[in-house]
């Protein structure tokens, strides 16, 4: 629900309805234009009718919000959301590629990698500790040692990290040592896990579930922000379809449609999007073209080596000249 406020309001007057209903556990943001000043409820609004509200008289008219999703929702937020982590941002108008390998392995490993991405022009490492693996006999991630060997890779290049959280069991050592959360695939509607991490207040990265649609995404979002998340990250990584030549499908079109409900930024991960490290380029550079606000991509220096993900993991050497086409593609169109 909007509440439209009157040029001629007065600033007791909005925060005292703006406390009473705080009260009533509603979420209440501020939508200032040049010349105009609403205030946005989150939660159950069912039990509230316009009346309640237009008969104050600094209270021009209310608007009831038809979608599901409010705090993620562009009529709440008209304009842009950035996200901002140690001065590298994404979103309203910053472009910014996350970069690194499926699962943190060893030291020299992620150092090389984190360099070599670092050099290229990556703003994030990203590296998996805590790995969701379809087999419990296949490599599970090297946990909180993995979130270690991200701290020394950050602290040697700068980079801030990218990790994956599974459980609200690790929730103090994410909150303490990594910059974005990732929220992966298979636990887009872990619904405890997703308001634990956005009583956090960090910035997160929610990928879209294996067969969610895009209002199930928002709404995975729209609990992190009712949690108390800021600053979330949109992920298109592919989808479940009856198509077998690649991983997923990767769903182009969730970007322009993701952007045009929401104001949160949007990214592409076409290394999951496809499974194949020869397929990374082509939707890299789509993306770009259709207006994602960043990529995550999967670089591995040993790739036939990985334990993880190898076959849609990219080289250092590959990623570096893709960096320089990702560049061209976002200068044409922008
Ligand atoms: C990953 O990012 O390595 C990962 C497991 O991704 P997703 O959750 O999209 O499958
Ligand atoms: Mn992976």
């Amino acid at each position: 629900m909007i509440i439209v406020l009157k040029p001629n309001a007065k600033p007791e007057q909005v925060e005292t309805l703006r406390q009473q209903m705080q009260e009533r556990g509603f979420i209440v943001q501020d939508i200032k234009g040049e010349t105009t000043h609403m205030l946005g409820l989150a939660g159950d609004t069912s039990g509230l009718s316009p009346e309640n509200f237009t008969r104050f008289d600094f209270v021009g008219s209310v608007i009831k919000v038809q979608e599901p999703y409010k705090l993620t929702g562009r009529r709440f937020h008209p304009e842009d959301s950035v996200v901002e982590v140690m001065g590298r941002k994404i979103g309203g108008g910053n472009f910014a590629v996350i970069a690194g390998p499926c699962s943190v392995e060893s030291e020299e490993q992620i150092l090389s990698i984190a360099r070599d991405v670092a050099q290229a022009g990556a703003a994030f490492l990203r590296g998996g500790a805590f790995k969701p693996r379809s087999s419990p006999y296949s490599f599970q991630g090297l946990g909180l040692d993995g979130l270690e060997l991200l701290k020394v890779a950050r602290q040697k290049t700068g980079l801030p990290i990218v990790s994956e959280i599974m459980s609200s069991e690790y929730l103090e050592a994410f909150a303490k040592d990594v910059d974005v959360i990732q929220i992966g695939a298979r636990n887009m509607q872990n619904f405890a896990l997703l308001r634990d991490v956005g009583r956090l207040r960090r910035p997160v990265l929610l990928k879209r579930g294996l067969s969610s649609t895009i209002e199930e995404l928002l709404m995975a979002a729209e609990y992190l922000m009712a949690g108390g998340s800021t600053q979330v990250i949109l992920c298109e990584r592919g989808i479940r379809t009856f198509e077998t030549a690649t991983r997923n499908t990767l769903d182009l079109s969730a970007v322009p449609v993701l952007k045009s409900k929401s104001h949160l930024p949007v990214i592409v991960d076409p290394s999951h999007g496809t499974g194949y490290w020869h397929l990374v380029e082509p939707m890299a550079l789509a993306a770009v073209a259709g207006g994602a606000d960043g990529l995550l991509i999967e670089v591995h220096n040993k790739p036939q080596q990985a334990l993880c993900d190898g076959q849609q993991s990219v080289t250092p050497e590959f990623f570096r000249a893709l960096m320089k086409k990702i560049e061209g593609v976002y200068a044409a169109v922008h």
